[in-house]
C-alpha cells in the first residue's frame, strides 16, 4: 500500500556534513553545476565564505555581515543540498508563531518522519536571528572552532523566505538531522543561517523527498577525512544549533 501525499522525488546532496565538520572546506562542484540539480536549497561556499541559499533557481551568497549577493556560477561549494521544489503539502501558519512552535506544527503536517522534506516558509517575520560563517584561511580548523568566529544578525519586521530541509535522524552525519534552514529577505539583500525566528504571518510549504542523490568529492582532502567522529552529536550542536 502506498503512502498518501508521498510521491517519488529526488533530493541532491554534494558531500557530507561530517566532511565539513572535519574541515573539508573546499569542494569540486560549482554553483552552476549545483543549479542543474535543483532550483531550491542551501549549503556553503569554498573556504566557508558565507552561507548559501537557492530560491526560485537563483543562488545567493550570505556573508558574515548579513549581506546577500548573487553567487558567481563559477564559485565552488564544499557542501550543498538542493532539489526541484514541488509544494505538495501547504498550510497557512498560525499567527506569530515562534521557531520552536512551528517545528511541532510542521511535524503534524508531515505524513511520516521517515522521509526527507524540503521546507519553504514565506511571509512576514517580526524577527529573524541568523548567524553566518566567516571565510576561513588555510590551514583549515575543524568546524567547531571555525564557527567561533560566527557573527549573529537580527532582522526585525522583515518579509522573506526561509528555505531548507527537514532531515530524518538516521541521516545524521550525511546531513544535518532535524530542521536546517537559511533565510533571505524579499529584496534579496540580507540573510543567513537561521537560529531563531517569529513568523507574524505566512505560509509553509513542504516537498517530500524519497530518493537521495549523493555526490562525494574526488579530492585528496575528502579521501583522507575522518567522516565518523565519535562526538558527532556535540559537534553538530555547536556548529548548527549554537544555543
Ligand atoms: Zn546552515
Amino acid at each position: 500500500m502506498s503512502q498518501d501525499n508521498i510521491y517519488r522525488h529526488t533530493i541532491f546532496q554534494n558531500s557530507l556534513m561530517t566532511a565539513l565538520l572535519d574541515g573539508i572546506y573546499d569542494g569540486e562542484m560549482t554553483v552552476g553545476e549545483l543549479l542543474g540539480k535543483g532550483n531550491f536549497g542551501l549549503g556553503t561556499f569554498d573556504a566557508l565564505d558565507g552561507e548559501m541559499v537557492i530560491v526560485d533557481g537563483i543562488c545567493y551568497q550570505l556573508r558574515h555581515d548579513g549581506t546577500a549577493t548573487l553567487a558567481d556560477l563559477q564559485a565552488g561549494s564544499p557542501y550543498a543540498v538542493c532539489t526541484n521544489f514541488v509544494p505538495r503539502i501547504r498550510r497557512r501558519a498560525p499567527k506569530n508563531i515562534t521557531r520552536a512552535d512551528l517545528s511541532g506544527f510542521i511535524d503534524e503536517m508531515t505524513p511520516s518522519e521517515n522521509y526527507m522534506y524540503a521546507v519553504r516558509i514565506t511571509g512576514r517575520f517580526s524577527r529573524v536571528t541568523t548567524r553566518t560563517v566567516v571565510k576561513q584561511q588555510q590551514p583549515y580548523r575543524p568546524m567547531t572552532e571555525a564557527t567561533d568566529d560566527d557573527a549573529e544578525q537580527v532582522f526585525d519586521n522583515v518579509s522573506g523566505v526561509i528555505a531548507g530541509f527537514r532531515t530524518p535522524i538516521y541521516e545524521k552525519g550525511i546531513s544535518v538531522p532535524g530542521c536546517h534552514v537559511h533565510f533571505i529577505d524579499d529584496d534579496r539583500t540580507v540573510g543567513g543561517h537561521v537560529l531563531d525566528f517569529t513568523l507574524e504571518e505566512g505560509k509553509i510549504e513542504l516537498c517530500p523527498g524519497t530518493d537521495l542523490e549523493l555526490r562525494l568529492p574526488l579530492t585528496r582532502e575528502f579521501s583522507a577525512a575522518n567522516l565518523a567522529p565519535e562526538d558527532i552529536d556535540a559537534q553538530l550542536h555547536k556548529t548548527e544549533v549554537k544555543r
